[in-house]
């Protein structure tokens, strides 16, 4: 799905955007996995840029919505937080500042197998070597055809599998306005 058909969403509450982090995300950070200098890709509307800012992160949101933007904008003002949010294509990043750490809560799993190459490539030029990736997305394990693309592990493995370290991939879920959803959490590093 190209980045612009998100923006109509935002003019409501999609069913992602449940106004609060996801737990998943909540825990990588309280158990220490979270380091340095943060880019929330396809951040939406901040929840989880916003906290990792409060929990005093040094964090950057790109999303391909201007609305999803100016409305994690409006937040961070709203609640005093420093997060800098910026519309950009996730699939061709070129910023000046690489990151230690990159948090992509339900990006992934939106793009075709192109675009997933693409993306891996994109993340090459804003990631430092040896920093992390945590990707969030729909597991193959969730049921029915409700929501985005389910990926595999497999898939996970195989788009990361030439300059990239899949460090693990463990069995999780997100929280949505609709209900709970199987998710895969994979950690992985740039080599
Ligand atoms: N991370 C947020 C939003 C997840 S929904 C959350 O957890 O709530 C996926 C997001 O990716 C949407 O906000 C959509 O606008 C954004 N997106 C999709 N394709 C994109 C692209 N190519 N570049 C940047 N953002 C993109």
């Amino acid at each position: 799905m190209p980045a612009n058909s998100f923006e109509s969403s935002y003019l409501g509450t999609p069913p992602w955007d449940i106004g609060r982090p996801q737990p998943a995300i909540k825990r990588l950070a309280e158990t220490g996995q979270l380091t340095g200098t943060v880019l929330d890709v396809g951040c939406g509307t901040g929840e989880n840029a916003l906290y990792l800012a409060e929990r005093g992160f040094a964090v950057v949101g790109i999303d391909g919505a201007p609305t999803a933007v100016k409305k994690a904008r409006a937040k961070a003002k709203r609640r005093g937080l420093n997060a800098l949010f910026e519309v950009a294509d996730a699939l061709d990043l070129s910023m000046p500042q690489k990151f230690d750490t990159v948090l992509d809560s339900g990006l992934f799993h939106v793009f075709s197998d192109e675009e997933r190459d693409r993306f891996r490539d994109s993340l090459t030029r804003v990631v430092k070597p040896g920093g992390t990736y945590f990707l969030m997305c729909f597991s193959d394990q969730e049921p029915g055809d409700w929501g985005p693309r389910r990926v595999t592990q497999a898939e996970i493995r195989s788009v990361f599998s030439d300059g990239w370290r899949v460090n693990h991939i463990e069995p999780s879920a997100f929280d949505t306005n609709m209900g709970h959803a199987q998710a895969w959490l994979a950690s992985v590093s740039r080599l």
